[in-house]
């Protein structure tokens, strides 16, 4: 069976990918350095699934590190999770961001290249829509302005990727763009472990309903939408990891650039996660309504008939699930893994 590496495979997403991968019976390499995980997910992975995972621990900018592997291993698709997302620290330190997002994605494709590796699969953002774009994205949009650096490096990643694989015909490339990744493995084994004060909304669900945080401030009730909260296509992180197996196997049978949208195609705004979270779970989320956070758009959620018609993919978790496993998973570790 083909192998798969997974660069920032013990992160949220990609522990999640990893799980899905080896239960489709491919073989899984990580390689990580921990910067925002810890090798605790993926033992996790190995209890949920009774494989083993290789795991190297290094950084993906490091070009000693991939050809170690590329060579140790007989590699058949990459893919590169390996990035720094918290959009708020991405203002405040751009540079930072610049490096380890466009480096390690150079380092990769040079890797690559001498060692003969064809495919890849790039954890791309619905942010490269930019703010131009109507609702719903569709992937035949061009690509709009992004309101700050992390959302950049996702659009240059993009041009970096597409124009290496333009000129090489040997290489495939499918660029997913997700949409809200929430929840958890139905296990509650896995799942998001936001280091600090969560900068995304389900985090903070979680965290206040499991006490760690005393309330939760919806950023603005004055947007044109139906209840003047922000709406956003939340997406189960099993969902989206199955999605990513349906990308492997089309990269391997494939050669090209291929963007395709993971989402469900269907918005729901803050506060019907708020409302959804607490009937699904029994437990009550203490909220206040705060002013707009700079940079949010008022409706983000994604055409999803592309990864329909291509993979033969959609989403099949309902918000209701994404709430339970969210909460089962944070109930269950209420301190995360607890490096
Ligand atoms: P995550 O932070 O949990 O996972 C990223 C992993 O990459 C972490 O384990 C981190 O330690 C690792 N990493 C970062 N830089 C590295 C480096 N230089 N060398 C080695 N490892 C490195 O994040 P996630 O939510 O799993 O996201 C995975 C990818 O998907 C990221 O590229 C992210 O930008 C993208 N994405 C995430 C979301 C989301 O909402 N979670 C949405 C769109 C896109
Ligand atoms: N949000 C909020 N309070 C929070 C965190 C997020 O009201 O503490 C809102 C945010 O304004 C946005 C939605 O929740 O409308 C989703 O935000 P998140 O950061 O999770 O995702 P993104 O902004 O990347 O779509």
């Amino acid at each position: 069976m083909e192998t798969v590496l997974l660069a920032g495979g013990a992160g949220y997403i990609g522990s999640h990918t990893a799980v899905e991968l080896l239960n489709s019976g491919y073989e899984v390499v990580v390689v990580d350095n921990y910067y925002n995980s810890c090798p605790e997910s993926i033992k996790r992975v190995e209890q949920i699934t009774g494989k083993t995972v290789k795991l190297y621990e290094g950084d993906v900018k490091d070009h000693s590190i991939i050809r170690t592997i590329f060579k140790e291993n007989k590699i058949d698709c990459v893919i590169h999770f390996a990035g720094l997302k918290a959009v708020g620290e991405s203002v405040a330190k751009p540079i930072l961001y610049y490096r380890n997002n466009i480096d390690t994605t150079l380092t990769l494709l040079e890797c690559m290249e001498e060692a003969g590796v064809e495919n890849i699969i790039f954890s791309s953002s619905a942010t490269v829509y930019g703010e131009e774009n109507p609702v719903p994205y569709n992937e035949d949009m061009k690509k709009g302005s992004c309101t700050n650096p992390y959302g950049w490096t996702k659009s240059m990643m993009e041009q970096i990727l597409t124009d290496a694989t333009v000129a090489n015909k040997n290489l495939s490339l499918v660029l997913l763009r997700y949409f809200n990744p929430i929840g958890a493995h139905e296990s509650g084994m896995i799942g998001e472990d936001p280091q600090g004060i969560p900068n995304n909304l389900m985090p903070y669900v979680a965290q206040v309903a499991v006490g760690r945080r005393e309330q939760l401030t919806i950023f603005g009730n004055d947007y044109p939408t139906p209840d003047g909260t922000c709406r956003r296509d939340y997406i189960h992180v099993v969902d989206l990891a199955k999605g990513h197996v349906k990308a492997v196997e089309y990269a391997l049978a494939h050669k090209g650039v291929e963007i395709i949208n993971l989402g469900t195609g269907t918005p729901y705004s803050v506060t019907e996660i708020v409302e959804s979270f607490e009937k699904s779970t029994g437990v009550e989320i203490k909220h206040v309504y705060g002013d707009r956070r700079p940079g949010d758009l008022p409706e983000s959620y994604a055409d999803a008939d592309k990864a329909w018609k291509l993979l033969g993919w959609k989403a099949e978790k309902s918000l209701e699930d994404m709430c339970r496993d969210t909460w089962n998973w944070q109930s269950k570790n209420p301190n995360g893994y607890e490096k």
